[in-house]
């Protein structure tokens, strides 16, 4: 019989490709890619690609310099995104030390360890994730400028819907890939779009996740349009979310959050799995709301989370169960937003979850009104925490979190948080315009 590699060896010949991207992400989720040539296949497929771990954002303080890079072949990609990339195929990468073992600094090998816990007690983690981002123009020198492409809202079509176009064309990229897909509109503001995912397995969610917002940004650019990802590029609109639906799912197929036997068809499982999302919530901030940015989207009036709780119907809840059952019973935490490492992020939930699971963590009677409404001594009575306000609360919530910790890695947990202690003291170290218009005029 062929192996895995001699046929992807083959493939690669059959589709003409000149060169393979190898890529991974680096501690903070950013894609990285390294080309190689024809005559290089062989060695790239056998996991001897070098490369320079100390210029990777988040990997120098963790590794020693030099690092590899083993594609995965299952992950291999052979059809163009768009035109400019004929004769070039993919592969998504697990980052190996020097001496060939996987790499503490590698997002995909933290994700693989908790899916590997998961997969122990009996389930495999699916994840459906919803992508949103902007469309702006650009200038002519094709630079983006802070104003988006249309004034059109929530499901709204063309005309006045004007990045239908680019849309259509991104969901074509996405589906030559191998993407499934399960809808696509215009989001609430003006500008905003939105992609969901078909749910599947987790590492692959996670990998297409990279890919998504690569293709997105390329063929927004090709019609001269600057796709972002930035949570929250406008004060006084929604911002960007990366909503992930989950569910796990036994050996035997069959969805472990669902019993048909109970009036909400919720399982104890789901119920223990909210309940540790809920008690983690804080922890995994600093993952799920990486940049400063992320925290100016997470405000009372955007249908996005603010403080720690569960609803099957109010969108402002942290964790919303929707109302379908059977196959399709999930939970949909909605804290993350598109700046966040997805491998990292997926990692953090799942242990937060199987934690829930064992520890047998029941979680708070589920939220049904308007959260903002309720005062204070409402708040507490029904244990509805905050979520942490910015960068600097995520960091040391997430430093204060054994199971976030151990998830990560200590040494990489250390990195991540020096990282995100300077880019938050950096901001606080800023003036910033609104103090200039509050302030300067008055003192
Ligand atoms: N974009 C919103 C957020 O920031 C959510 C709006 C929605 O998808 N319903 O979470
Ligand atoms: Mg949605
Ligand atoms: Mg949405
Ligand atoms: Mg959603």
């Amino acid at each position: 019989a062929k192996s895995r590699l001699e046929d992807v060896r083959e493939r690669l010949g059959k589709r003409g490709a000149e060169l393979l991207g190898l890529q991974f992400a680096d501690l903070f989720g950013a894609i990285k890619t390294v080309y190689v040539h024809r005559d290089e296949f062989d060695s790239a497929l056998a996991g001897k690609t070098m490369f320079d771990g100390s210029s990777v954002p988040g990997f120098a303080r963790v590794e020693r310099s030099e690092l590899l890079l083993l594609p995965d072949p299952e992950t291999i990609r052979f059809e163009p995104a768009v035109p400019e990339e004929r004769g070039v195929a993919y592969a998504y990468c697990d980052v190996l030390d020097a001496d060939g073992e996987p790499a503490a600094c590698c997002s995909r090998t933290i994700l693989k360890r908790a899916l590997r816990e998961a997969e122990k007690l009996g389930y495999t983690l699916n994840v459906g994730i919803e992508g949103e981002f902007f469309l702006f123009e650009t200038d002519d020198r094709g630079e983006p400028i802070h104003v988006v492409h249309d004034r059109a809202g929530y499901f709204d079509g063309g005309p006045s819907d004007r990045g239908e176009r680019a849309r259509l064309d991104i969901v074509a990229a996405l589906r030559r890939q191998g993407f499934r897909l399960e809808a696509a509109h215009h989001e609430v503001a003006p500008g905003q779009h939105e992609i969901d995912f078909k749910y599947g397995d987790a590492m692959t969610a996670a990998d297409r996740w990279m890919t998504f917002r690569q293709i997105v940004k390329q063929v927004a650019h090709r019609h001269g349009l600057h796709a972002s990802f930035m949570p929250k590029p406008f004060a006084g609109q929604n911002g960007n979310a990366m909503h992930c639906n989950q569910s796990l799912q036994r050996r035997d197929g069959s969805n472990a959050f669902f019993d048909a036997s109970r009036p909400d068809g919720l399982s104890e499982t789901a119920r223990r799995y909210i309940g540790g999302l809920l008690r983690h919530a804080q922890g995994m901030a600093a993952i799920a709301n990486p940049i400063v940015n992320s925290y100016k989207r997470l405000l009372p009036g955007y249908e996005a989370p603010t403080h720690i709780a569960w609803s099957s119907s109010n969108r402002s809840a942290l964790v919303r169960v929707p109302s379908s059952r059977g196959a399709g019973t999930r939970v949909e935490l909605r804290t993350p937003d598109p700046a966040a490492n997805p491998y990292l992020v997926l990692a953090v939930m799942l242990r937060a979850g199987l934690e829930g699971i064992a520890s047998r963590i029941e979680p708070p009677a589920e939220v049904v009104g308007n959260i903002h409404d309720m005062s204070d001594t409402e708040r507490r009575d029904a244990r509805i925490g905050r979520y942490p306000r910015d960068l600097h609360e995520a960091v040391e919530a997430m430093m204060a979190d054994p199971l976030v910790r151990e998830t990560l890695g200590d040494a990489v947990c250390e990195t991540y948080a020096s990282a995100k202690r300077r880019e938050a003291d950096e901001y606080a170290a800023a003036v910033h315009g609104w103090e200039i218009e509050r302030y300067l005029a008055r003192y």
